[in-house]
């Protein structure tokens, strides 16, 4: 008797677990668009099209390579509308016991294929470097889980920029090169780009009519939606970008989208690309003398070291991790995050390009719109929500530890040693935004004042209890015992009074 195949629309991988565990000569592969899974949170329009499109394209793919697929389109009136519904249908019309599935990246759905009343062999998704076990026995009797000791015996695994027993450089990690501002006249490609074919505009109609009321611009629809257009994309980014990649990797810049990054992680996180194969090229390019060390070690330290340690993370910290609130916020999420008007630049920049394109670089989501919201005290399940729907990149293995752990602290320090808080200081730093705000950034206090100056003092105040012996915050708070109580008293107001008219949905 056949089996039934579960691929999902993030296991896009020829070699994926399920795959390899099946016989293409008997059993049916069943990949479904149901809409569970396009509504659970209101996902970016983009998001949805680039799903839908590379599942048909997969399937396609899976078909001429010998499998027979039963695929189920949104609009097809026998869908069942949900994973399990959908494979509890196919087994019957096969006459199927049997389901050979990979493990979702999210617990949700873990779940829902655990309980489901189906044989269901669950397969770990080994197209990550790190296995449960190997994550779980890194973790065994650490006090702390700090990603840098994770990332070394990741390249020690991978063999990835070292010379025998050393790392290729003499250093570990080159972060303290990677922080340059970008000069405003620098000349950026940006990712490579594709037009839509037929198979992108049928579901890019079939997204408009389903989804269409969903926060986000559908078009223009650039990414690409096959393995071919990925690879491509990757040899692009090798080739134009990362070589400056490591230099401005924290910069932001008024209407630059993209600037060095690379913007694999939507293909990395569908299966179009393995996190092994986009490192081997960044090593081929250092290998051949094309980029800098510390372009490449900054790049593939996001893959081997933050990629995997954060999906380490969320499956060893269990199913109540995206519930967690260490520090008690409770604040809505200001409408300016789907798109209402603000005065802040730097944040109308971040949602702007976040609508138009379903993408924000790391530096964006982390001291932008995550420092604000953690500022504010916004509610770290919207805040989740926020980022899980926005990005067309976000599943929530990754999504979950990057907001909940890195960027909102609300797992009380699993991830972070201390909150990613800054005042206005390091956006002007880092960006040009604030030349052009109507803020002043410059002012502490009173009319016109930054509103991260004030919220970032607020901030440390409120949770004083909780860090001021903190080791890496202790300067912080020596520096505002050192400021005159009238000014400090001021910015407490003026901190409060921003919150006031935030809450009152005034324009901010
Ligand atoms: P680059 O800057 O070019 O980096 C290269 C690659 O490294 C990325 O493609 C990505 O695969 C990996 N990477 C870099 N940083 C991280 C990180 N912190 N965690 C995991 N992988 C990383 N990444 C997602 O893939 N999905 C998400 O839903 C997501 N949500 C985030 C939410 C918040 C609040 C924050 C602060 C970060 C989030 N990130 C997420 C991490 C990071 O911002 C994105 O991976 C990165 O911006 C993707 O763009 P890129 O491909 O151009 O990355």
């Amino acid at each position: 008797m056949s089996r039934l195949v579960l691929v999902l629309g993030d296991q896009l991988s020829m070699d994926v677990a399920a795959l390899r565990a099946a016989d293409k000569t008997q059993d049916v592969v069943v990949m479904a668009e149901v809409r569970e899974e396009g509504t659970y949170v209101r996902h970016h329009p983009k998001k949805i099209a680039l799903v839908l499109t590379s599942m048909r394209k997969f399937a396609s793919d899976l078909r001429d390579a010998g499998w027979t697929v039963d695929y189920t389109t949104l609009d097809d009136p026998e869908n069942a509308g949900s994973v399990v519904g959908e494979l509890l249908r196919r087994a019957e019309q096969r006459g199927a016991s049997e389901v050979i599935a990979t493990e979702p990246g999210e617990w949700r759905l873990v779940d829902k294929l655990r309980f489901a009343p189906l044989k269901i062999a669950l397969h770990d998704d080994d197209r990550f470097i790190a296995s449960h076990a190997m994550f779980e026995e890194w973790a065994k009797g650490r006090k702390t889980l700090r990603m840098e000791y994770f990332y070394r015996e990741m390249r020690r695994k991978t063999g990835l920029l070292m010379d025998g027993d050393a790392p290729a450089g003499g250093q570990w990690n080159f972060d303290h090169d990677n922080r340059k501002p970008a000069p405003g006249d620098i000349q950026i490609q940006g990712p490579l780009t594709f037009e839509p074919d037929d198979i992108t505009r049928n579901v890019l109609e079939l997204v408009a009519r389903e989804f269409g009321d969903h926060f986000g611009d559908l078009e223009p629809f650039e990414f690409a939606t096959d393995r071919d257009g990925a690879l491509g994309a990757l040899a692009h980014f090798v080739e134009h970008a990362l070589p400056r990649f490591g230099d401005y990797q924290d910069a932001m810049l008024d209407g630059q989208a993209y600037l060095y990054h690379a913007v694999l992680s939507p293909y990395m996180n569908i299966g179009l690309l393995t996190p092994l194969e986009v490192c081997d090229a960044v090593q081929k390019a250092f290998d051949a003398g094309d980029v800098p060390v510390n372009a490449a070690e900054g790049f593939i330290r996001q893959i081997i070291g933050w990629r995997e340690y954060v999906r380490g993370i969320y499956f060893l910290e269990g199913r109540e991790y995206t519930q967690r609130n260490v520090l008690a916020h409770s604040r809505d999420l200001p409408a300016f995050y789907w798109g209402a008007e603000t005065r802040m630049r730097c944040v109308r920049q971040v949602v702007g390009q976040t609508k138009a394109n379903a993408y924000a670089h790391h530096i964006q989501r982390l001291m932008v719109t995550g420092n604000f919201a953690l500022l504010a005290g916004a509610d770290p399940a919207q805040v989740h929500d926020w980022y899980l729907s926005v990005y067309a990149d976000a599943f929530e293995w990754v999504e979950a530890p990057n907001t909940i752990g890195m960027s909102q602290f609300a797992d009380g320090g699993v991830i972070a040693s201390k909150p990613y808080v800054s005042s206005g200081a390091y956006i002007n730093r880092m960006s040009d935004h604030c030349k052009k705000c109507s803020y002043k950034v410059s002012k502490k206090t009173g009319e016109g004042a930054c509103p991260f100056n004030l919220l970032y003092w607020d901030f440390l105040n409120r949770h004083r209890d909780r860090f001021e012996n903190n080791a890496r915050m202790g300067n912080m708070y020596r520096t505002w015992d050192r400021m005159r109580q009238d000014h400090r008293d001021a910015v407490l107001s003026d901190a409060a009074r921003f919150l006031k008219r935030l809450d009152a949905g005034e324009v901010v």
